[in-house]
């Protein structure tokens, strides 16, 4: 109460201060006779702000440029936009027409407000990306981007991500896809490496299972169900057409096997390569502990042919970043 009174008492005597306070005020106060106290405010409130409330900058927001989400079917909950930005003023908010169930692109704002309710805007693109593969996981012909922003293309049946051939659990390469055996560029890169290998296990730098078929996988495949139930098979064999054996890139060097691949003498190669198969353009593609993300155990014998420049990329000294989360995609079957 004491503190209203005190203000109270100042705009008193800031009125009756711009009454007298020269012709200028004197004229107003008698021209609008029916309202003087209005028009001396107005005229007296400017200066009160300048001496005792200065502008205060405009708040800041921190956003990404453009923001990818996957539509419904390639996400576990609906993303929540105001995650993705952060500000030092109040009332963060998206303004703009979207909608996360419809693949497309939007160009939104981020808003955000200063103390003094002054409106910052913050531009952003948001892309709700379609998936490739249809309800069945069946690939569909066309061109996606993938969260990480990298081009993704489905052409004649086959996938490439940033021109990169694509064969795991969702990405099926057609039975007609039929490149008879390792291609060139990967069977010129074993040469080399197995060159450059020490001479004590150069002999043992050789391809133990390479190229295989749509019909040799499915027929490995098969007669694993007639042992096992799909879901345990599913754990240690590729289905037809998700095997990375059929792209002509892909190698198991020396053995193919969790226990041979733990004795010495096997491991003192797999070691080796695992530490300089890069150099020569190749990846380690299931590496250890990404089991959640290639969707297979730790594969110490199994090289893919990738080029040097991305084989470098992931190797990250050692560390082993996968294709699925340096691209941004998923390997799981659809059904
Ligand atoms: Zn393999």
């Amino acid at each position: 109460m004491k503190t209203l009174r005190i203000i109270a008492l100042m705009i008193v005597s800031a009125l009756m201060f711009c009454a007298c306070a020269g012709p200028g005020g004197n004229s107003r106060a008698s021209d609008s006779s029916a309202e003087p106290a209005s028009a001396q405010i107005s005229e007296s409130e400017p200066s009160l702000e300048e001496s005792s409330e200065p502008e205060l900058p405009p708040a800041e927001i921190e956003a990404p440029e453009t923001i990818r989400v996957l539509e419904p079917r390639g996400r576990e909950e609906t993303p929540d936009l105001l995650s993705y930005a952060s500000t030092d003023g109040e009332n963060l908010a998206v303004s703009g027409e979207y909608d996360l169930d419809v693949p497309g692109e939007y160009s939104l704002n981020f808003t955000a407000e200063n103390a003094q309710g002054k409106i910052t805007e913050k531009p952003f693109t948001l892309k709700v990306l379609a998936l490739p593969y249809n309800e069945e996981g069946v690939l569909v012909e066309g061109e996606y981007e993938t969260v990480k922003g990298y081009p993704l293309v489905v052409r004649d049946g086959i996938a490439y991500v940033d021109g990169y051939l694509l064969a795991n659990k969702t990405y099926a390469l057609p039975e007609t896809y039929l490149p008879g055996g390792i291609l060139p560029e990967a069977e010129n890169a074993l040469a080399e490496m197995r060159a450059a290998a020490p001479q004590e296990i150069r002999g043992k730098v050789y391809i133990r299972s390479g190229y295989r078929s749509y019909a040799e996988q499915r027929y490995i495949y098969n007669s694993y169900l007639l042992e096992d139930p799909k879901e345990v098979v599913d754990s240690y064999s590729a289905r037809p057409g998700h095997s990375e054996h059929q792209s002509g890139l892909a190698m198991d060097i020396l053995c193919a096997s969790t226990v041979l691949s733990q004795q010495e003498e096997y491991k003192v190669v797999l070691d080796w390569l695992g530490e300089n198969a890069w150099r020569f353009g190749f990846i380690l593609r299931y590496p250890e502990g990404k089991t959640d993300e290639t969707g297979y155990i730790f594969e110490p014998w199994h090289f893919r042919y990738v080029g040097k420049e991305l084989a470098e990329t992931l190797y990250a000294d050692g560390e082993w970043i996968t294709m699925e989360d340096y691209f941004g995609i998923d390997s799981a079957y659809k059904n």
